[in-house]
């Protein structure tokens, strides 16, 4: 039986890296990965939507082309094969990035297949047994398939299954308004099918606040999608060439006919195939594996990174876990997930940008707060790009003076944040930025003009 000193399940945005640092360090390492290298983020998730998004916005500023001055003469047409074409090759560089990198680091052993616990330090993958005194779980998720009555009886299409689609759906029916599902009801829009959005909640991403939502939800509408919130899906079946999703409302039941429909309501751990009770190692009942603030599990000498963990869903979140376990095992460095700061995007055009907590959360907290809004149409830069949808709020402790939190919806909004968020980890008081000279004309530029109109939060 193989030995290593360590072994990584799953080449997501962890294990890779992690892998690197290690052998780095003189230790004999494995990485297993049973299918794509660089994960979900790299094949299914962040790239390949990015990418797609990047094509949507091309086609949606040709048609507005116009609003620029531009005149193009004849029709504007998609080639969604050539679309999926972009999509694959951006994806194929990244991916053939990790593997080769993988396979061409000395002292790493790759193994391609499914990696599997068959006791505490033992993993079986492909026939072979391996052996390690560390190991480190970084498998990632999927997508949940909710237990609908007759989902099992339809083709559904998952954000996996999407990154195939080199057509154009004439009618594609998402289940799930949230931020996977809204990234590509926009795009999808903008290449020219008709979508619909069926959300149970009574509104869109309903972890942001109202303002937020509603705001997005606006725009969406604007572009043609058909939003439905509070409504509960019932049923599906295959009504001729169609599927049919059975809604109940308010209204009472009703019915939406799509060509194709997209799961997107949430995302499962990939932990129930790796055998994590032949290790006594133990997970939430949702089976998200139980870390602590090192990312350490149950049974010592061994931690779990990103997705798996229920620590984070992001890629940021994920090579934050690889930061902190490499901090801990190699660098003397007691880094924890407790350091860090919320943050994440979402990729709609305008995209939002959040730091910290949500206007909600802070009043959750009772504590005196300011705030401040600015509207995107009051943004010299996004009036001068013609891109004036949403709004920016950052709200501060009225006390320490620290800032909170902040959502920036519109323009740049995903890189804007970034001011906002490097104040917070530096907790510094607002007032560094309120006096900080930002260049002109950018977004960035309207930061501390919002710090000078900062007033209490009612
Ligand atoms: C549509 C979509 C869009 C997204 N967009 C963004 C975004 O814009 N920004 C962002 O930050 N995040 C985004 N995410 C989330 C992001 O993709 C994930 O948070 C991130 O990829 C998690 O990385 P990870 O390291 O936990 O695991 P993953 O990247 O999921 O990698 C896990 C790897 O483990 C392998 N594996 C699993 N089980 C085994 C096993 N038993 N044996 C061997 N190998 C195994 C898998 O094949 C996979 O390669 C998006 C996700 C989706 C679905």
């Amino acid at each position: 039986m193989p030995n290593f000193d360590a072994i990584i399940i799953g080449a997501g945005q962890s294990g890779p890296a992690l892998a690197r640092r290690l052998v780095a360090a003189g230790r004999k390492v494995a990485i297993i990965e049973r299918k794509l290298f660089g994960g979900t983020c790299v094949n299914t998730g962040c790239t390949p939507t990015k990418t797609l998004i990047a094509s949507a916005y091309a086609v949606h500023v040709a048609r507005r082309a116009a609003d620029y001055g531009i005149r193009i003469e004849g029709s504007i047409n998609l080639d969604m094969k050539a679309v999926k074409t972009r999509k694959d090759a951006v994806v194929a560089v990244f991916r053939n990035g990790v593997e080769h990198s993988l396979k061409t680091l000395q002292g790493c052993r790759v193994y391609q297949g499914h990696g599997h616990f068959i006791a505490e330090k033992r993993l079986a993958v492909n026939g072979s047994e391996l052996a390690a005194d560390q190991i480190f779980i970084n498998v990632g998720a999927r997508a949940a398939i909710p237990p609908i009555p007759g989902l099992d009886q339809v083709p559904y299409l998952t954000n996996s299954s999407m990154m195939d689609v080199d057509f154009l759906p004439s009618h594609l029916v998402i289940l799930g308004g949230s931020y996977i599902g809204l990234e590509f009801a926009q795009a999808y829009r903008r290449f020219g099918s008709e979508v619909t959005v069926i959300e149970i909640g009574p509104r869109l991403i309903s972890r942001e606040d109202h303002d937020v939502s509603q705001a997005i939800a606006g725009f969406l509408k604007e572009e043609g999608i058909d939003v439905r919130v509070d409504s509960k899906i019932i049923g599906v079946e295959k009504l001729g060439n169609t599927i049919a999703v059975n809604i109940e409302s308010t209204g009472g039941i009703s019915q939406i006919a799509g060509t194709h429909m997209l799961v997107a309501t949430g995302r499962r751990p990939n932990t129930d195939d790796l055998g994590l009770d032949r290790a006594g190692i133990a997970t939430d009942r949702r089976g998200y594996i139980q870390v602590d603030d090192q990312l350490r599990t149950n049974i010592s000498g061994i931690w779990a990174m990103g997705d798996c963990n229920g620590r984070g869903a992001f890629t940021h979140t994920s090579w934050n876990d690889f930061e902190i376990v490499a901090g801990n095992l190699l660098d003397n460095d007691q880094r924890r997930v407790s350091d860090r700061i919320t943050a994440y995007a979402l990729y709609t055009d305008p995209p939002l940008g959040r730091a910290g907590m949500t206007e909600a959360e802070v009043r959750k907290t009772g504590k005196p707060a300011l705030i401040s809004t600015m509207a995107m149409k009051d943004v010299m830069r996004a009036y001068e790009k013609g891109e004036t949808k949403g709004f920016m709020k950052v709200l501060v402790d009225r006390d320490s003076k620290q800032i909170l939190g902040a959502s920036f919806l519109g323009l740049e909004g995903d890189e804007v944040i970034h001011c906002v968020l490097d104040i917070m980890y530096a907790k510094a008081p607002y007032t560094v930025i309120q006096r900080a000279m930002h260049i002109h004309p950018t977004v960035s530029e309207f930061i501390p003009t919002m710090m000078d109109k900062l007033k209490p939060l009612q």
